[in-house]
């Protein structure tokens, strides 16, 4: 049985859709990430699971209980913001507290918890020190253990870490996760940081303007999007598309790169299926997965970005701009054309109509 299952959420503001027909079912002890650019409908679908909003039509279920017309304070889950809402005038341990103190429960067990979660947020050095003389990514630390504290089933989070420094949430991304296996909860969480999603969800929700894209492992979404759009917004860089047509004469694609460019041939399944299908396609690859060959797609570099061991190329310009990532200084300079020939196993193709994955 799903932890969480949404059936036909749809939500509209006005006569504006932020939320079309929203489909996902969250297993039992899953961290779900919902994820996409800002404006998707992340928040809108997290505030309607919180109960902080009402869905225009569909349902919401938590097991096989109805949500519809259930208040917050009863659904059983913990809520941490991007603007952590704390007590600054109370200590970090009269923070921790406050929840189960509220609950009514024993002071013996409440020190307890509040040890045990201090331990935990490496916050235990700091449990006397008064709120208001910590910083920005202390007080979100304080924040997730005063929800955290409270041992909901379902823990939802947006953007928790988007106020917080870059070295901190490195930190914090491990936490959070370790946090999550330790209480086996259920987590929603919200970003639009891909790396987030990336190293602490199982599965990720790929989210853009009010339509789910796609739902899957990390793996999953960066080997096998579903469509331009998740292959564009997961990777960094993100999959390049270069659009062809089938060749007429073998089973490769001829890629519009003036005069130079004939791509390798497909690998088999998708020569059959670019064929059958006729039409237009984009040609997709990881910059990350390509290697200097004397074969393959011959364009100019047009700018080169080195940061640290890494390599990022650019490569030609327009519609047929493309990156390649490598691991090492390849001395290539502006100016100078370059051969790319991108691994054959990870070349994907989409219909350039519909935007979808030919598979
Ligand atoms: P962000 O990361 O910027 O918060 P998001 O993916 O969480 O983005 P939402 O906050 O869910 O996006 O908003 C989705 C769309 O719905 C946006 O276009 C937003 O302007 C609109 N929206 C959200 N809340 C309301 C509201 N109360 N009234 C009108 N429009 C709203």
């Amino acid at each position: 049985m799903s932890a969480i299952h949404l059936q036909n959420l749809v939500k509209k503001f006005g006569d504006f859709t932020a939320l079309k027909t929203m489909d996902l079912a969250i297993a039992d002890g899953e961290f779900m990430a919902l994820l996409g650019p800002s404006g998707c409908g992340k928040s809108t679908t997290m505030n309607m699971i919180a109960g902080m909003e009402e869905p225009t039509s569909g349902k919401i279920l938590f097991g096989e209980r109805d949500m519809e017309g259930v208040p917050m304070g009863r659904r059983g889950v913990g809520f941490v913001f991007q603007n952590y809402a704390i007590f600054t005038h109370m200590s970090v341990r009269q923070n921790l507290a406050y929840g189960p103190k509220m609950r009514g429960a024993p002071k013996a067990e409440i020190d307890r918890r509040v040890g045990a979660i201090a331990e935990m947020l490496q916050l235990t050095a700091l449990l006397d020190r008064k709120a208001d003389r910590l910083s920005v990514n202390i007080l979100q630390r304080v924040a997730i253990g005063r929800s955290a504290i409270m041992e909901p089933a379902i823990f939802l989070l947006d953007e928790p870490l988007s106020n917080v420094d870059a070295a901190f949430r490195a930190v914090m991304r491990t936490e959070l996760k370790q946090l999550q296996r330790q209480f086996r909860q259920t987590m929603v969480y919200v970003t639009h940081d891909q790396l987030e999603a990336m190293t602490m969800a199982d599965r990720i929700a790929v989210m853009d303007h009010g339509v789910l894209q796609q739902v899957g492992t990390p793996l999953e979404v960066y080997n096998n999007p579903a469509n331009v759009f998740v292959a564009g917004f997961i990777g960094a860089p993100g999959m390049n598309l270069l659009r062809g047509r089938p060749a007429e004469s073998d089973r490769g694609l001829v890629i519009d790169l003036g005069p130079l460019g004939v791509t390798p041939p497909l690998p088999d399944n998708l020569a059959v299926a670019v064929r059958a299908g006729r039409g237009d396609v984009l040609y997709g690859f990881r910059p990350e997965q390509v290697i200097l060959s004397d074969r393959g797609l011959s364009m100019p570099v047009t700018f080169v970005e080195r940061i640290g061991a890494r390599t990022i190329v650019h490569l030609g310009q327009g519609e047929s701009a493309v990156k390649a990532v490598f691991d090492n200084d390849v001395g290539l300079a502006i100016g100078q054309t370059a051969v790319v020939a991108p691994a054959q196993a990870s070349v994907r193709v989409f219909d350039a109509g519909t935007g979808c994955a030919i598979r």
